[in-house]
């Protein structure tokens, strides 16, 4: 290209070959991460809008690498979907997510957290115990199904959606809720969204980036979450970054974001005080 020289160009070409390799390195060692907890998780605070009450938390997987350290989920989630590390990686999270939310349940009854959302690759969705592992992951951590909600994608649907539709019912009926995440990003979208059993519709960030830039996106966003109201679902906006963009939001009748506005992912130890419920007079 114009402007690489040629000691440029070699540069490149051996970047590029050694990031391969430690992409190759590192899909090679997932199963061995999993196989050592090698995970962590942090916590995105879901706020009401109105009043910017933290009601949720959104648990995000991070992989503490023995010597490459903490590496964002960009950096392995594709490859442990591909090969299939995924739905260990997402049963323990399920699990140690859980763990978490009764943790601090029992450590503040008067909590204003409700829920904590966990992220389901379509890969672990399908193992064929799914609903039986969540219901199991429930009982060991002593949590509610109330307390947990569940995200799963729109490309979940388009493949054997009757299988899904069932299982996602009896979550339903165990009382846990579901999110369709990312919306806005996939194909299906607003006609399936009649048939879908879900509570809750997360609104991707690149539906809300452009927000107060563009009166077309703004005019798509407002007829989405007034759909999602008179379909009874739950809106949850994604990427809040500006204060302007909650108050849009708010304005039209979308009742959660998240999104570094508020705040972003923290530790565990970070989010009782967040959530801290009124002291009794
Ligand atoms: P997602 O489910 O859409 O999660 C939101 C991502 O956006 C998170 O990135 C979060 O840190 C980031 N984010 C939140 N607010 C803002 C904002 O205001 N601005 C910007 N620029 N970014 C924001 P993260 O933690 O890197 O996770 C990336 C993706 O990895 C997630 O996207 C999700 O698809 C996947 N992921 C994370 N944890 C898990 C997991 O436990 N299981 C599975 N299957 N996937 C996971
Ligand atoms: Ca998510
Ligand atoms: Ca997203
Ligand atoms: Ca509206």
């Amino acid at each position: 290209a114009k402007g690489m020289g040629k000691g440029g160009w070699q540069r490149y070409q051996s970047d590029l070959a050694s990031s391969m390799v430690q992409r190759l390195e590192l899909r090679t060692q997932l199963y061995e991460a999993v196989e050592d907890e090698q995970f962590i998780l942090q916590f995105q605070p879901i706020v009401e809008l109105a009043d910017q009450r933290v009601t949720g938390v959104e648990a995000l997987v991070r992989w503490q690498h023995p010597t490459r350290g903490l590496l964002s989920p960009f950096h392995f989630v594709e490859a442990a979907e591909e090969n299939g590390a995924i739905v260990g990686i997402g049963n323990w999270v399920l699990r140690e997510a859980l763990r978490q939310i009764a943790a601090w349940k029992a450590g503040d009854p008067g909590t204003t957290l409700r829920y904590v959302s966990v992220n389901v690759s379509p890969l672990q969705f399908r193992t064929s115990d799914f609903v039986a592992q969540v219901r199991e992951a429930l009982e060991d951590a002593g949590a509610r199904p109330e307390w947990l909600l569940l995200e799963i994608t729109e490309s979940l649907v388009l493949k054997d959606a009757e299988k899904v539709i069932r299982d996602l019912r009896a979550l339903r009926a165990m009382g846990v809720r579901v999110a369709i995440d990312d919306f806005g990003t996939g194909y299906s979208s607003l006609s399936y969204l009649r048939q879908m059993p879900v509570d809750v519709l997360k609104l991707d960030k690149s539906f809300i980036d452009d927000i107060l830039t563009s009166r077309q996106q703004h005019a798509l966003v407002d007829a989405i979450v007034t759909l999602a109201e008179n379909l009874d679902l739950a809106v949850v906006a994604e990427g809040i970054e500006e204060a302007g963009q909650w108050h849009a939001l708010d304005t039209m009748g979308c009742r959660y974001g998240q999104g570094y506005h508020f705040a972003k992912p923290l530790w565990p130890a970070d989010i009782p005080a967040l959530t801290a419920g009124l002291a009794e007079p």
